[in-house]
């Protein structure tokens, strides 16, 4: 997708969340604004309930604000139908999770090779095997999540997320499960692929090392997004 060279790739304006509840509605948050150039990465931090997966959801067009407007790629998301958002999301977008969520049944190749098969890209079984050489794992391509450690798993699921050249990449805490020193290789690996393939990250995290290598921190605290 073409955002125009002049727009940047998200653009979150005056955005509020309340979650329906018995008392009215729980308010998360009222008036967040947020602008992501392409290439940026982001780190969003904050206490736990502050409600940074909320944003992310926001943010990611997996859910609607209560108010405010979201441009993602250059698209105003409230105006496009389901479907354009599903296609707008399948092509641009990838997640990366604390749980890696991979496809349990699938191998180590197959959950990538699928994520390149929806993407409609040829030659997706040959792509799948370089993105697994490319993250260290040539020796695991029919290995099932099962019989991979928690460091393995996250290799592919980054594998997976960037083999589809997202122009948007969200993850929400990435290191979360994983120990300091297997955590490390995972934000090397993120990050070497952030500038290769110049993809915008916006990242969750409560570890200060991945925090650090991103080029902007911003810290979600009562209702507010503050730029550190
Ligand atoms: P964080 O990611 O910062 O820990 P979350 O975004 O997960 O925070 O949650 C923020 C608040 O919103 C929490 O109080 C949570 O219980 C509430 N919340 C999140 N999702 C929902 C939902 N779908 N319905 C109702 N409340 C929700």
């Amino acid at each position: 997708m073409h955002t125009p060279e002049s727009e940047p790739v998200l653009i979150a304006t005056q955005i509020a969340k309340t979650f329906p509840n018995q008392s009215g509605g729980l308010n998360i948050f009222n008036n967040i604004s947020i602008t992501a150039a392409a290439g940026e990465s982001i780190a969003i931090i904050g206490p736990s309930g502050a409600g940074k997966s909320t944003l992310l959801s926001l943010l990611a067009g997996l859910d609607i604000p209560t108010s405010g407007n979201i441009r993602l790629l250059g698209q105003p998301i409230s105006q496009l139908t389901e479907q354009s958002l599903a296609e707008l999301r399948a092509q641009h977008i990838s997640f990366i999770f604390q749980s890696f969520q991979l496809l349990p049944e699938l191998s180590a190749l197959d959950n990538i090779q699928l994520a390149l098969d929806i993407q409609g890209q040829n030659n997706s079984l040959n792509r799948a095997k370089e993105w697994l050489d490319k993250v260290g794992l040539a020796s695991r391509y029919h290995h099932i999540p099962a019989q991979l450690s928690g460091g393995e798993q996250q290799r592919v699921a980054i594998a997976r997320a960037f083999a589809t050249s997202p122009s948007l990449l969200f993850a929400d805490e990435p290191t979360g499960n994983l120990d300091e020193q297997t955590g490390a290789a995972i934000i090397d690996q993120l990050f070497k692929l952030n500038e290769e393939l110049n993809t915008t990250l916006i990242l969750i995290t409560h570890d200060p090392s991945l925090a650090q290598r991103c080029q902007r921190r911003l810290k979600l605290h009562n209702g507010e997004l503050e730029e550190l």
